[in-house]
């Protein structure tokens, strides 16, 4: 299996080259040359399939075994998921009122991201030591330093993927005090020799400009080998396409033969509700996937007009009772409870908008209209850069809307929703992400067929985000946070030993510095 960039299908690169660049020279995000189908009999040769054991099956139709041999792939899928700390990795939990939940978040930071990072890091790893084994003695190794920027979730399941690995450093920079207590502890309680945490006194945009202006670098790129791990790398969309998996024969176990069922996603950067789209074209069936936004609904506005656009031409509408101010922050994002969706565009959506160009596409054979469909989507993205939007053909629209509906909820519809499924006879606490999932699919459960069951996708344990839970369960009867949501791994977390360097002031030299500082250590041979 060879990939392709979304902007020009020229270049053919590996898998281990997809998943090394990230992104591709062009701009464009990488994706496989054609979407396997299932084998003929998945449905029964699957059916008794642990996680790893689907896992396996999954990735390697994508894999080539030349590439990795079936019992290393296999050996790095159980590597990556030996930590969950629940058997079934990804468990599907039905709540009362006919509805289930899949959660995500038995991974080692409690949120769904660990279930992509916890492979990416193994991949690096592996992709790396077989390089330097092949270098002749004397050779310098190569080695990769990870840079990224966090405003708190993604930075700890980074960080978590990548601790510990060989000829990797990873540094992980943070507004010093702008992130949860819980989500600072997650990250700086990490001591491994290679994890790197850089508190910079500045926002989060201070954080991100320094981490672009690094990448930029090209001289400090060459150097020092930098690496990316976020939501756009082919890997993590590929990992992502298992629990859809694993949820369908889960349902099916329990559910009446006839049931569709139909995902319901809490989406930021449409990373996981994409994995849902290739699980579907692989020959999954499902209904209509729902895509689920909070107030950063640049996704629920394309599907309700066509224009994807950065900035609502109306102003968006406030909160019902005007009791929950929503702002926004210089860069037009909307500071939400549910902030690690809080995006202004969503970067995998790219990949979506690809496949919506090469179905409409005109031409003859799948070359041609592969061709003609990166050229309309670099055009599509050039009007994004130019202009902030752009609006694509009915055909195309019409085309997203057979296998996507798409819903907004509001801070205060999360609030209710979180309160709500506290209060039903077996109370289930959800995370704010879980809860504009929860939500959405109450909207959007009246448009489906009536044996249509609804899983959402729930992509945080509540404890992470304690501020919301605690506010929307206030006045809930018996409700207690620490013994009713902390899980006893958070005990303790606030105490433990620290490990962070901290920047003084926003400037890109001075993380420099810090990164220079490393690297002199470790080529050093200390
Ligand atoms: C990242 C994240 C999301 C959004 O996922 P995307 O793949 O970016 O759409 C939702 N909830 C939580 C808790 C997350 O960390």
């Amino acid at each position: 299996m060879k990939y392709f960039s979304t902007r020009g299908a020229e270049a053919r690169l590996s898998f281990e080259e997809a998943v090394l660049a990230g992104l591709s020279p062009d701009g464009g995000l990488y994706i496989p040359e054609s979407i396997p189908s299932l084998p003929a009999d998945w449905r029964t040769s699957w059916r008794t399939h642990s996680f790893t054991d689907l896992a396996v099956a999954v990735l390697s139709l994508y894999i080539s075994a030349d590439e990795i041999a079936p019992p290393e792939l296999r050996d790095l899928v159980e590597r990556s998921y030996a930590g969950f700390r629940h058997p079934d990795v990804t468990p599907l939990r039905t709540l009362d009122g006919g509805l289930s939940v899949l959660e995500l978040w038995h991974g080692p930071t409690f949120a769904f991201k660990d279930v992509a990072l916890q492979l990416l890091g193994n991949l690096f790893e592996f992709f790396l030591a077989r390089r330097n084994a092949r270098k002749a003695a004397g050779e310098a190794r190569e080695r990769l330093t990870v840079v990224g920027a966090t405003s708190g979730d993604t930075g700890s399941a980074a960080i978590y993927g990548l601790r510990g690995k060989a000829d990797i450093e990873i540094f992980i920079l943070h507004p010093k005090g702008r992130v949860s207590p819980i989500q600072e502890a997650q990250m700086t309680t990490v001591t491994d020799a290679n994890v790197h945490n850089v508190a910079v006194k500045g926002t989060f945009d201070d954080c991100q400009d320094i981490v672009k202006a690094l990448f930029a670098d090209t001289e400090f790129n060459a150097t020092h080998h930098l690496g990316a791990v976020n939501s756009i790398n082919w890997a993590r969309i590929l990992a992502q396409t298992v629990y859809y998996f694993h949820a369908f024969f889960q349902a099916q176990a329990t559910l009446p033969a006839d049931t569709t069922l139909q995902f319901v996603v809490p989406t930021g950067n449409f990373g996981d509700v994409l994995a849902g789209f290739y699980a579907q074209r692989m020959g999954l069936p499902m209904a209509r996937l729902a895509v689920a936004t909070n107030a950063n609904d640049i996704l629920a506005r394309f599907w309700a007009s066509g224009r994807y656009e950065k900035i609502a031409a109306a102003p968006v509408p406030p909160p019902p009772t005007g009791a929950l101010a929503e702002g926004k922050d210089a860069s037009g994002v909307t500071a939400t409870l549910s902030p690690a969706m809080d995006i202004l565009v969503s970067s995998n959506f790219e990949r979506l908008l690809w496949y919506l160009a090469f179905e409409t596409a005109a031409g003859d054979g799948e070359e041609a209209r592969r061709t003609a469909a990166c050229g309309t989507l670099a055009g599509w993205m050039g009007s994004m850069k130019a202009d902030g939007r752009v609006e694509v053909p009915t055909a195309v629209l019409e085309a997203a809307r057979r296998d996507f509906v798409a819903e907004r909820v509001s801070d205060e519809q999360t609030l209710v929703t979180i309160a709500a499924f506290y209060a039903r006879e077996q109370p289930y606490v959800s995370d704010p992400h879980t809860a504009v999932g929860l939500a959405a699919a109450a909207v959007i459960g009246p448009t489906n067929s009536p044996n249509t069951h609804q899983i959402v996708l729930s992509t945080a344990h509540p404890a992470k985000f304690s501020e919301a839970v605690s506010r929307a369960l206030a006045d809930a009867p018996g409700f207690d946070f620490a013994r009713d949501v902390l899980p006893a791994e958070f005990e303790g977390l606030l105490e433990r030993e620290r490990r962070v360097v901290d920047v003084e002031r926003a400037e890109v030299a001075l993380v420099k510095a810090v990164i220079e500082g490393v690297a002199a250590r470790k080529v050093g041979g200390v």
